[in-house]
């Protein structure tokens, strides 16, 4: 991680900013084209490369980041918060936020949070928001419930693009468990049914489970084990669009995010750990089951030592938009790697009653041949 105490470091982070934000031609600001891949200038049109690395086999030591909080992304980054949703968006220093992409509000001011932990590894945009665009045209087309207005008046000039942070951790266990074990077996029982009123012998092989416990040892690397950093209020919605494709990963550079936005991360590294350690235990017990030979298995108790933790923080892309209707906030994400569509739209009452009109009209008329034929 980035040593903020090195005043060598802040040196070269103010030449690369430099670098990435001016156009060698013309000097205007260049912004990441998702279709090449590279920096473009969009006032005279220009394109420049983006080195392609993915040499970040560093992994960050969870407990030392624990003691010491790490706040390296402070020098490129700036903290704003939305006094609506809460959620805090991170821009480059000269930039300022003028509304939430999580929820269109404008009441949003400059945070006194930090910008954090620099991401260790970005997914880079692959979709343009021209392209964003027409997934949110299609998506609309098919909200045939959808009020006619919002349809031709939907707000696209606020879909956003912005980073989502994520958490991914490594970690070298070792367990320790108890497991009951059940092994079925088989008895012939004999009972008395009635045939017609007469009692009849049957005999019948009843299956029964003889139980044992035992216990043993599993180990298991656990490598980028994937948790949400993000508990904005489209949260729900980013589930649906996922999975990303993580081999598309490439190291952190600013010039990725020259362009666009990055949230800042809602879910601290140590909470991030606690789900992430679900996910591992679950998987742990899985391990265990599949290593103990029995017909039942009953998992009693797994001790775990959790050595060689590691962490990484690293961003996913989302287009998004947050359009008001009426009272209330709908908001629609498209995967800015796969195209993936999800979204809440509003349902216009008048459309319904229709529907529900004609189907009943329908009913009406079959009913009336049915009787009368
Ligand atoms: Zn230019
Ligand atoms: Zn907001």
């Amino acid at each position: 991680m980035t040593n903020l105490g090195n005043g060598e470091h802040t040196e070269t982070i103010k030449i690369e900013q430099t670098e990435v934000n001016k156009c060698s031609s013309c000097g205007g600001n260049t912004v990441f084209n998702p279709t090449s891949g590279k920096l473009a200038c969009p006032f005279c049109g220009s394109e420049r490369d983006i080195e392609v690395t993915r040499e970040n086999t560093i992994e960050n030591d969870f407990l030392q980041a624990l003691e010491q909080e790490d706040h390296s992304w402070d020098d490129e980054k700036r903290v704003f918060k939305c006094e609506s949703c809460g959620a805090e968006t991170l821009l480059d220093k000269d930039k300022a936020a003028d509304f939430c992409s999580f929820c269109g509000s404008s009441h949003i001011a400059t945070s006194e949070h930090h910008a954090g932990i620099k991401p260790a590894l970005v997914l880079p945009f692959q979709l343009t928001k021209d392209e964003a665009m027409e997934k949110f045209k299609l998506w609309m087309k098919k909200r045939y419930f959808a009020p006619s207005k919002l349809v031709q008046s939907y707000k696209l000039n606020k879909l956003s693009g912005a980073y989502i942070p994520y958490w991914t951790f490594d970690s070298k266990t070792d367990s320790s468990y108890v497991v009951q074990i059940g092994t079925y077996y088989y008895v012939t029982e004999t009972r008395t049914v009635y045939e017609d009123g007469k009692p009849k012998q049957v005999t019948e092989q009843v299956r029964k489970i003889r139980w044992h416990t035992d216990q043993g040892r599993y180990s298991e690397f656990f490598d980028d084990v994937l948790v949400k950093a993000s508990r904005n209020v489209a949260s729900g919605l980013i589930d649906k669009i996922e999975p990303f494709h993580l081999n598309g990963l490439v190291d952190y550079k600013m010039a990725y995010l020259s362009g666009f936005l990055a949230e800042r991360y809602s879910i601290p590294l140590k909470e991030g750990w606690g789900d992430a350690k679900g996910v591992i235990d679950y998987r742990i017990e899985n391990g265990i089951r599949g290593q103990v030979h029995g017909d039942v298995v009953n998992i009693v108790s797994v001790s775990t030592d959790y050595d060689k933790i590691t962490y990484k923080h690293i961003l996913l892309p989302i287009w998004i938009s947050s359009f008001h209707f009426k009272t209330k906030v709908y908001r629609f994400l498209v995967n800015g790697q796969t195209g993936k569509v999800s979204g809440k739209s509003p349902v216009s009452a008048v459309k319904v009653s229709f529907v529900v009109l004609l189907v009943i009209a329908i009913i009406g008329v079959i009913a009336f041949f049915v009787d009368f034929s």
